[in-house]
């Protein structure tokens, strides 16, 4: 049912919400919240919620601070764990700016914008099955997280009496409460590690999804005395966490990557598409892999893309056809890591794959075999470039790539710029434990 003010009204009543919980994401991904007590809930829903934006990173400066909150009334989701005070309701926001204006520097305004372009092209829907991956680490007696991790399983072992597994149901449950419908939860390849799948969704929801279940993960792992963390390489020598993303574009209920009359039964469009990605891949790193970290997970060895290729069988390259055809046609886009701020990432993504659409762009032959095995002269000879290997050279690419600088608009990207740069300069100040064990005895 459509959720409206009244129903929302009423919701608070009847399952005594105190607080409401008011949300949205900064350049970096990460969630912020102002909380009101729920007498507040005529100003949230007439959108006269303000908030110091100058407080936020990628935000504005502090001449024009004063930002408008106008909550998404479809995200309307109360916690499912309460407190003694009642429980505590979510209410997804944009930003908007004080003369009512979308403010461009929301990374959720600017999915909205991508999407309309899309949907003046014809393409109505993009849909987007994300399936994030994290590890769960023991907590110190003064509850902050350790390196020690809590089981030895591997992927789909199974650990009857393993703290993680009982960890990962009661995130299944809790996701279900709250209306996520979960396809798969399985532990991953690297002790410690899981993955929860949930059901594709159209764009901008996929992202609130994405967002909501980072929290939640975070919640319920607390609860059993663990940390859960989306760090994409937390430890070296073991696979990494990943946020593979599947995409597919609708155009009303049919699905445009889907042709039952070609050999692999894969549209034309879903061909220009997949070049768009390819084409752009190495300045969608910057976005999709923004920390110095991420980068520690896109090396060989680990289940990682560090090659620009793409294959319907093998899964060592940055995309992937799954086998499923008819409506479930997708691409699969395998770089993407949990640090990815969501709503960047896919108008990033769908603005490469529209500039494949609109300039017809051919995708390179698929290749096959384990790319990680192949010598340099064997890739050159299949034109297999590499991703950027540090953020230094992903921040580089996206500066030279118009499309993906403009998926993202003057504001974001400059903020987004100025933000990565600052952190790839502390990291390149500071020196590491692995250089003092190489270097300060053998000089
Ligand atoms: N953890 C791997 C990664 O870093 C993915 C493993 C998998 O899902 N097959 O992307
Ligand atoms: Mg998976
Ligand atoms: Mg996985
Ligand atoms: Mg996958």
């Amino acid at each position: 049912p459509e959720i409206t003010a009244d129903s929302i009204r009423q919701a608070v009543k009847d399952e005594n919400v105190q607080f409401l919980r008011l949300v949205f994401t900064d350049i970096n991904g990460i969630i912020k919240n102002v909380e009101v007590p729920v007498d507040q809930l005529e100003k949230v829903l007439a959108n006269k919620i303000m908030f110091d934006g100058s407080s936020i990173d990628g935000f504005v400066r502090i001449e024009e601070s004063d930002m408008l909150l106008y909550p998404d009334l479809s995200t309307w989701l109360v916690f499912p764990w309460g407190s003694e005070h009642g429980r505590v309701a979510q209410l997804i926001c944009d930003v908007h700016n004080p003369d009512g204006t979308p403010f461009a520097g929301d990374p959720r305004n600017n999915l909205r914008r991508v999407l309309a372009e899309a949907k003046e092209a014809g393409y109505t829907t993009f849909n987007i099955g994300p399936e994030p991956e994290f590890f769960l680490f023991k907590l110190d007696e003064d509850d902050r997280p350790t390196l020690e991790l809590n089981d030895k399983g591997g992927y789909f072992d199974f650990a009857p009496v393993d703290l993680g597994e009982n960890t990962r149901r009661d995130i299944v449950l809790e996701l279900e409460k709250m209306g996520f419908e979960v396809e798969a939860s399985h532990h991953e390849v690297a002790p410690g590690q899981h993955e929860i799948d949930f059901k594709y969704a159209e764009a901008i929801h996929a992202a609130d999804n994405i967002q909501t279940f980072k929290l939640v993960v975070k919640t319920i792992a607390r609860q059993h005395g663990l940390h859960a963390t989306f760090m994409p390489k937390p430890l070296a020598g073991i696979n990494g966490s990943g946020m593979h993303i599947n995409m597919s574009l609708f155009k009303g209920s049919d699905n445009a990557f889907f042709d039952p009359a070609t050999d692999d039964q894969l549209s034309a469009e879903s061909r220009h598409f997949l070049a768009g990605l390819l084409t752009h891949a190495r300045a969608l790193t910057a976005i999709n892999n923004p920390t110095v970290n991420s980068y520690k997970r896109l090396v060989p060895g680990y289940e990682a893309p560090t090659y620009v290729a793409w294959s319907g069988r093998n899964r060592s390259p940055l995309i992937r056809v799954p086998q499923s055809r008819g409506l479930s046609t997708r691409l699969e886009m395998r770089s993407v890591d949990p640090t990815a701020n969501p709503y960047l990432a896919i108008a990033a993504i769908l603005a490469a794959g529209m500039d494949g659409l609109n300039n017809k762009l051919t995708p390179p032959a698929p290749v096959h075999r384990n790319i990680y095995k192949m010598t340099p002269e064997e890739l050159k000879a299949n034109h297999i470039t590499d991703l950027p290997s540090t953020l230094h050279n992903a921040l580089k690419a996206l500066a030279g790539d118009e499309v993906v600088i403009d998926a993202l608009g003057s504001h974001l990207y400059q903020s987004f710029v100025d933000s990565k740069r600052m952190e790839w300069d502390g990291y390149r100040q500071s020196v590491s434990k692995w250089e003092r064990d190489q270097y300060l005895e053998l000089y």
